[in-house]
Order: structure tokens, then C-alpha cells, then sequence
């Protein structure tokens, strides 16, 4: 289908100061999409703008300090008053997610709003027919940076406060593992010495986001990379399989899982790392890669999935043993295909 997204310049144009305006990022937010939208949150608040945010599920209890997160809607928990925002919206801006899809039971609701739609997001093939007006970067660190575009090119920057650059800053601190990606850029940078600029505790926004678990999450991490993870040399890659039974045991929450994936890309030569839990409804897959193993694709072929070329997810509905033999045998495939050994 023809894309009409228009470029997010022409947002400012066309928002007036009374239009109700809804925020919405991806499932199981994490730093990054809570992040981004909270802090487009507390800019259109102060713009004068009617304004909530909806996720579409919980989230991580390491999320609870960022600013004006105790007015964020959980559309599973609070349905009824979810919809009434949605309904009465003339705005809807999509942040950190490609596709309606990611957003759980909220698709059909977003897909039927009549209202504009406005993308903001990182991820591979947006679905830019669905969107009025969008920035789709995928050379972006995180949309928590795009969100500082987003407000410096509304030529508002003296908007930006305290609450604003803790929120994007955790954003960005995240989805760069802490600035140590590649997708870390000269901006990414100017950007962070200009929040710096507001004051923010950034070392202990770093402890509340990595230092603020409980006792069990760490002995399951202990039980996890003892038990449950398979280096499969051969292929330079890990699988990590987590059966409902462990999740039960170590009474793991949302977050919990969190940074998992990446542990057995620190053992030498391992360049694909593969994780799978077993959630209520579904088995849900998260792929991290070092260099060249393209996850994105990959999780498109085989996971009904996608992401970014170094980090992307899936899932599927198979038993955890039928997608542990379904992974190897993905792997082998796309390796040879693609000569990505
Ligand atoms: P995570 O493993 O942290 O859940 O996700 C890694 C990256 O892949 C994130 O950028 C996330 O948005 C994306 N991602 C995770 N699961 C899916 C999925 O099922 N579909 C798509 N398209 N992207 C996903
Ligand atoms: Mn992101």
C-alpha cells in the first residue's frame, strides 16, 4: 500500500492547543518506550494539550520512579477508561513500536481510531500506511532521542525541564546499553550533555533502572545460566529455554526477564544469543546478535517477529521443546543461507 505519512514537521501546523491527545508505545514497555513517552508526555502537557499516555499492558516495577508514571493508563488492567480517552482523542502518537501489532489487545482499537496518527520509532518496516504524519529512523539509538528531535524542531526546546530529560535519558541510556552500541552517535551524545544541562541524577537513574531487583531475580539468573542455557558452538550462538515452571518457582515478574538475552553474548566467539520464556499465552522469543547475525530477519522468517538488526523478538505458539528443535533448525538454515557463521 501507497505510504501518506507526511513528515512529522507538519504536525505543528496542525495541532491545536485543545486537541485530546493520547501516547502509546509497545507491550511490556521498557525504558525506552515508557521513556519517550513519558517524556512527549510532560512536553504536551505543557504545550496545554489534554493529554494521557496508555500502555497497553504493566510494566517493570524498575520503571515506578520515572516522572508522571503514576498517570499512565494500563489498557488491560483499566479498559473501560482507556477507551473513553481513546475515543475522544484527535491525536494518537505511536512511539517505539513498527506495527499495531505490538500493542496486544489495543491493535484493533488503534487500527479503527479516526483520529491522526503520528509514528515516532526506530524499528525496521514501519507500517507507514497506517500513519499521517511519522519519523522512522532506524540509524536511531532510541525513540527516546527522537522524541528530543521531535521537540527541538518544534522550536520549543526551552520547553524541556527536569521530568522531560530524566525520562529521555533513561530512554537512551537503555536502548544503548549504556551508551556502548554502535547505534550510539555523535547526537546521541550532544543530546545527553544537553539534558546533563537540567540537572538530572543520572547515576542513580542508572541504579534505579539496573540496581532495583529483589533476591529472587538474582538466583534465577544463578538457576538460568547453570541449567537452562545450551552454547551451541558450532554456530557461534546460545539458546536460553525457560520452562512456566521456573517463571513460577523464582516468582518472576514482568522485568524480571529483562538484560537475560545478552549474558551469553559475553563467552567468546558466541555472536548470537537466543532466549525463550514461557509466558500465559504464548512463548516469547528476544534474539541479540554482535555484528553480523541479522536478528531482524531472522525473527521475521522464523518467529513471526522483527526488531532492530542486532536485537529483535518473536513468538509462537508451539511447546517450549518444539521451539527449542524449531530454533536449531532455523538456525542451520539461516546460517548456511547466509554464510553468517
Ligand atoms: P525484546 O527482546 O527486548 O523484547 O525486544 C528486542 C527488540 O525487538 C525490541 O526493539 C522490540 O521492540 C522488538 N521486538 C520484540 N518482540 C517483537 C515482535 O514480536 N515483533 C516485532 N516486530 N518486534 C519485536
Ligand atoms: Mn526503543
Amino acid at each position: 500500500m501507497q505510504s501518506i505519512m507526511k513528515e512529522i514537521s507538519h504536525v505543528f501546523e496542525s495541532l491545536k492547543p485543545t486537541d485530546p491527545v493520547v501516547i502509546n508505545m509497545h507491550q511490556k514497555p521498557d525504558p525506552d518506550a515508557m521513556g519517550s513517552a513519558l517524556g512527549l508526555y510532560h512536553f504536551i502537557k505543557k504545550l496545554g494539550n489534554p493529554v494521557v499516555v496508555i500502555s497497553p499492558t504493566n510494566w517493570a516495577d524498575f520503571l515506578k520512579w520515572m516522572p508522571g508514571i503514576e498517570d499512565v493508563i494500563d489498557f488491560e488492567s483499566k479498559g473501560e477508561l482507556a477507551r473513553k480517552y481513546l475515543s475522544a482523542a484527535k491525536w494518537l502518537f505511536s512511539l517505539d513500536y513498527n506495527h499495531f501489532n505490538r500493542t496486544r489487545y489495543m491493535e484493533g482499537v488503534l487500527i479503527q481510531m479516526e483520529c491522526k496518527k503520528v509514528l515516532i520509532d526506530h524499528h525496521r518496516e514501519p507500517q507507514t500506511e497506517c500513519f499521517d504524519f511519522g519519523y522512522s529512523d532506524i540509524t536511531k539509538s532510541s525513540t527516546s532521542e527522537m522524541i528530543y528531535d521531535f521537540i527541538v524542531l518544534s522550536g520549543k526546546k526551552e520547553l524541556i525541564d527536569q521530568n522531560i530529560a530524566a525520562c529521555l535519558y533513561a530512554g537512551v541510556m537503555a536502548d544503548t546499553g549504556s551508551f556502548r552500541f554502535s547505534s550510539t552517535s555523535p547526537d546521541t551524545h550532544k543530546m545527553i550533555a544537553e539534558l546533563q544541562a537540567y540537572d538530572i541524577d543520572h547515576p542513580r537513574i542508572h541504579s534505579n533502572v539496573y540496581d532495583n531487583f529483589q533476591e529472587n531475580r538474582l538466583r534465577f539468573i544463578g538457576h538460568v545460566l547453570l541449567n537452562r542455557m545450551e552454547i551451541l558452538y558450532d554456530h557461534n550462538a546460545a539458546i536460553i529455554a525457560i520452562p512456566k515452571a521456573d517463571i513460577l518457582k523464582f516468582h518472576i515478574k514482568t522485568g524480571d526477564t529483562e538484560g537475560l538475552v545478552n549474558y551469553p553474548l559475553s563467552i567468546q566467539g558466541i555472536e548470537m544469543a537466543a532466549l525463550l520464556i514461557d509466558r500465559d499465552e504464548e512463548r516469547k522469543w528476544s534474539f541479540r546478535s554482535r555484528e553480523t547475525f541479522d536478528c531482524n530477519t531472522f525473527a521475521r522468517k522464523y518467529f513471526e517477529g522483527g526488531g532492530h538488526f542486532n536485537a529483535s523478538g518473536g513468538r509462537s505458539n508451539l511447546s517450549v521443546d518444539e521451539n527449542v528443535k524449531a530454533f536449531k533448525k532455523a538456525l542451520i538454515e539461516f546460517t548456511s543461507n547466509n554464510n553468517n557463521k
